[in-house]
């Protein structure tokens, strides 16, 4: 299960909560905010991430200043998130702070200093990390993401540029629609027959299991996989949840090397 930490009232009271495979490492810092802390009013209330959904640019502006200083991090680096595969790699020329220019659904980088962000309200964060070579990465994977495996496709791409190595991988998957909410009347039409083993109800989806597995189909090792568990329609209290509030902002999670 994750661990909560609280941040100096100076910092707003923000919060963030940490998987325990990933703190052992002292190489990198990561976090899940929550949407407490921050400076935006209802329905974005209040560390809301995206300036995509309605929020003032000003606050939104702020409280990515919050999240980069919570992590000390030299720059927050996120993208267009498409509900696509694209995959950014970031290296030393990518020198873009805050920046959105990008379309892409997944980060992979090896620099020290550079957060990578990526915003949900629902959907799952996905944070790989390969303590052998010192390489992250953080994907968004909702429904479509699972769809079209996208976790594949950034295993793959990590080995191809990185060298990394599936079974020395650890890997975190966030808050996100559990069990009890990730409904798809649709699913017939939308899922392919092999996330039948998936299906938990008649038209609900394990949707931390579906991933969990095509992380496990890629070589990663499934003791070295954390699910939160958290489910954040369940848990409008503490993260955005767009099932649930409909308009309504978008929590981060980072993922840095130090
Ligand atoms: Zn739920």
């Amino acid at each position: 299960m994750p661990d909560f930490h609280n941040l100096p009232e100076t910092q707003h009271r923000a919060s963030y909560l940490q998987y325990q495979d990933l703190s052992q490492y002292h190489q990198l810092k990561h976090g899940t905010f929550t949407r407490h802390g921050g400076t935006s009013h209802s329905p974005y209330d209040s560390l809301n991430t995206s300036d995509a959904v309605g929020d003032s640019r000003k606050n939104v502006a702020e409280n990515l200043m919050i999240i980069k200083q919570a992590m000390g991090a030299r720059r927050i680096l996120f993208t267009q998130q498409t509900h696509g595969t694209e995959v950014l790699i970031v290296d030393t020329e990518t020198t873009e702070t805050f920046g959105a220019s990008w379309r892409a659904d997944a980060m992979i980088t090896n620099v020290s200093g550079v957060g990578l962000m990526i915003k949900q309200a629902d959907c799952q964060a996905v944070i790989l990390f390969d303590p052998a070579k010192n390489v992250i990465a953080n994907v968004h994977c909702g429904w479509r993401g699972n769809v079209q495996n996208i976790l594949e496709r950034v295993v793959r791409t990590m080995a191809h540029h990185f060298d990394c190595r599936a079974e020395d991988l650890v890997a975190a998957i966030g808050p996100s629609l559990g069990p009890c909410c990730a409904e798809f009347i649709t699913h017939r039409d939308i899922f392919p027959p092999n996330f039948e083993a998936f299906r938990v109800s008649e038209n609900h989806f394990d949707l931390w299991r579906l991933s969990s597995h095509q992380l496990a189909m890629e070589g990663i090792n499934p003791e070295n996989i954390t699910v939160s568990e958290i489910c954040t329609r369940c848990h409008m209290d503490r993260f955005f949840s767009y099932r649930g509030e409909g308009v309504t902002g978008r929590f981060g999670t980072v993922v840095i090397l130090t």
